[in-house]
C-alpha cells in the first residue's frame, strides 16, 4: 500500500478520509454507471467508488501500481483496469465498447497533463455524462473564470463551449502524500446537451481561440490576422479592436463560423 511515489507520473496520493468521501459523493456512482477513473495510483477513490457501483474501469499508466490495486479491489467489486496513457485512449470507443452512449470520467488527475486531458475531454464530450476531477486550484479556476478576469483564456472558453464547469471544493495540499506545492480543487464538468452546443467546426473554434490568447494583450486584429482580416471580425460581430480576453465564448463560435466561411 505504500510504493514510493513517482514525481514523473505525477503521484500524489489522496489519504484525507474527509476528502475521499466528499469526492465519492459528489460522483454518487450508481450500479447502472459506467464509471471509469483516470489514474487510479493505489486506489484511494478505486476502493470507495467500486463498492459504491460494483464494478469500475480504470486507467492506469504505471505498470507497477497494477498488480497490488488488482489484488486489493477483488474483495470490493470488479475492477478493470486498462494499461494505458490516458491521452491515447478514445472514450468514445470506450462507452461504446460497453453499450452505452457515455460513461462518467473520475480521478484525481496527475497535474503534469491536466489541460492535455481537460482538452482530450471536450473532443469526447458527446461520449461523457459527467466528469469529476481533483485539479490544481488554479487550473479549476481558470475553468470557471469569466471574460475580463485575468486568467480568463484559452482553457476557459473550450471548456464552457463543451461543458457546465462546476467548482466543487478546494482540497489542501496535506491531504496527499506526498503533499503537491499547490493547493488543489474538485470540479464537476457536464457536458452540454447536442442542443446547447455550438455547431461552429471544432478544429476552426480551436484555431481562433488559440490564435486569440497567443496574443491576449493585441487587439484581435492583429492577433487573428492570419486568420481573418477586420471585415470578417465585423462579420462576426466582434469589434476588431477587442481583446481576446473580454469576448464571451459565444463571439468566439461566430469567429470560427466566418472563418470556416459558413
Ligand atoms: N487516484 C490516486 C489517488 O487519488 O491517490 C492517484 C492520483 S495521482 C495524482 C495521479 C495518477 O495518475 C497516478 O496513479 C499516476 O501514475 C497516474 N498517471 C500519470 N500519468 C498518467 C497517464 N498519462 N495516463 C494514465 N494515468 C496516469
Amino acid at each position: 500500500m505504500s510504493a514510493r511515489p513517482k514525481k514523473s507520473f505525477g503521484q500524489h496520493f489522496l489519504h484525507d478520509r474527509r476528502y475521499i468521501e466528499r469526492i465519492v459523493s459528489a460522483v454518487a456512482p450508481r450500479a447502472e454507471d459506467f464509471v471509469v477513473e483516470i489514474g487510479p495510483g493505489e486506489g484511494a477513490l478505486t476502493l470507495p467508488l467500486l463498492a459504491a457501483a460494483g464494478k469500475l474501469t480504470a486507467i492506469e499508466l504505471d505498470t507497477d501500481l497494477i498488480p497490488g490495486l488488482q489484488a486489493r479491489a477483488t474483495a470490493a467489486g470488479e475492477l478493470h483496469i486498462i494499461h494505458a496513457d490516458v491521452l491515447k485512449v478514445d472514450f468514445t470507443a470506450l462507452a461504446h465498447s460497453h453499450g452505452v452512449e457515455r460513461l462518467r470520467l473520475a480521478g484525481n488527475l496527475p497535474y503534469y497533463i491536466s489541460s492535455p486531458i481537460l482538452f482530450h475531454c471536450v473532443e469526447h464530450a458527446g461520449a461523457i455524462k459527467d466528469m469529476h476531477f481533483m485539479l490544481q486550484k488554479e487550473v479549476v479556476e481558470r475553468m470557471a473564470s469569466e471574460p475580463g478576469s485575468k486568467v480568463y483564456g484559452r482553457l476557459s472558453v473550450m471548456l464552457q463551449l463543451a461543458c457546465r464547469v462546476e467548482p466543487l471544493f478546494t482540497v489542501p495540499p496535506e491531504a496527499f502524500r506526498p503533499p503537491p506545492k499547490v493547493d488543489s480543487a474538485v470540479v464537476r464538468l457536464v457536458p452540454l446537451t447536442p442542443e446547447e452546443r455550438h455547431d461552429a467546426n471544432h478544429e476552426h473554434v480551436y484555431a481562433i481561440v488559440k490564435a486569440a490568447f497567443a496574443q491576449r494583450r493585441k487587439t484581435l486584429s492583429n492577433a487573428l490576422k492570419q486568420l481573418l482580416d477586420s471585415d470578417g471580425i465585423r462579420r462576426a460581430d466582434v469589434d476588431p479592436k477587442a481583446r481576446a480576453e473580454t469576448l464571451a465564448p459565444a463571439d468566439f463560435v461566430r469567429l470560427a463560423k466566418v472563418y470556416g466561411g459558413s
